[in-house]
């Protein structure tokens, strides 16, 4: 029998087993919620067993999969009273590949409740850390703030991925989110990455998606992926069936535009992931 993966392949410092996404920007509307849903759908459609985050006191990724009436246990429970042990929130979906660990508002207390613990950046990565081994990827979902929730989403991650709507402004604030990422990286979470930054809700019949599509490549270059996101009203329409559009419109430009981007993500995060064994060999 072979041995655990964590001994078959011990991990050095930037190596990583399962790949953990922190879908951040703090402003709200963007995309984050429908690019954490999707991206996760079309991860978990290419057989990798993937778990998506709801870290979003909205709990707008929750309700997506599961009436709140339904949900005992949420993230809060995990992370501010540690009444519950991460597995013990997880839920399957429809799709076998896929499980979400659900939020509930009073994730929104969170901030209080933390304050003042030495280890409030480290709640989420503690609690990850026994369930680790069962995932391939790992998708959270951020609320549209820099405060304790999404900290604690970019010290438990491998990579940073941000949405960025094609909208006047839309690079305004990128700012604030990049200046805490490298605080991040430089104390709690040097190993963390941007895998990349994703444009949503295009629209190509528009000047304005046109020339923010322009002014992102500028600021971004490589970093941004070539999938862009457009606009579909099947990804608006499709959380108030309960599904993904990986399900309720699997033809729709949505779905592959989401499968597009699902198939870039993998790649750069297989590039990765040899580049850190490279870089930790020699
Ligand atoms: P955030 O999580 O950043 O606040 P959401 O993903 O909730 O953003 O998106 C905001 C709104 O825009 C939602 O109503 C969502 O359904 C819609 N939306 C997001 N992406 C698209 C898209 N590509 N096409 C059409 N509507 C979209
Ligand atoms: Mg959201």
């Amino acid at each position: 029998m072979l041995p655990p993966r964590e001994e078959f392949c011990p991990a050095a410092a930037g190596q990583f087993m399962t790949a953990i996404l922190t879908i951040a920007n703090q402003k709200g509307g963007v995309g984050k919620t429908t690019t954490a849903i999707n991206l996760a759908a079309a991860i978990a459609q290419r057989k990798k067993k993937t778990l998506l985050i709801d870290l979003d006191p909205q709990s707008n990724t929750s309700i997506t999969f599961f009436d709140l009436a339904d949900v005992q246990a949420s993230m809060f429970d995990v992370l501010g009273d540690h009444r519950a042990e991460m597995a013990g929130v997880i839920k399957p979906t429809k799709d076998p590949f896929l499980f979400v660990a659900p939020a509930r508002l009073a994730l929104a207390k969170l901030e209080q409740q933390l304050s003042g613990q030495f280890d409030a950046p480290f709640k989420l990565k503690d609690a990850l850390a026994p369930v680790l081994k069962d995932y391939d990827y790992i998708v959270i979902d951020t609320p549209p703030a820099l405060g304790i929730l999404t900290v604690n989403a970019m010290v438990a991650s491998t990579h940073l991925l941000v949405p960025i709507q094609a909208a006047y402004f839309a690079i305004e604030g990128t700012d604030d989110l990049l200046e805490t990422y490298e605080r991040i990286r430089a104390r709690p979470n040097p190993a963390l990455k941007v895998l990349g930054v994703v444009i949503t809700l295009y629209d190509k019949r528009t000047n304005i998606s046109r020339d923010t599509h322009e002014q992102i490549r500028s600021v971004f270059g490589s970093v941004l992926f070539k999938t862009r996101i457009g606009k579909n009203v099947r990804l608006e329409e499709s959380p108030a069936y309960k599904e993904t559009i990986m399900t309720f419109a699997p033809k729709s430009p949505g779905a592959k535009d989401y499968g597009k981007l699902a198939l870039e993500v993998i790649q750069r995060v297989e590039e990765d992931r040899i580049a850190r064994h490279a870089e930790d060999a020699a």
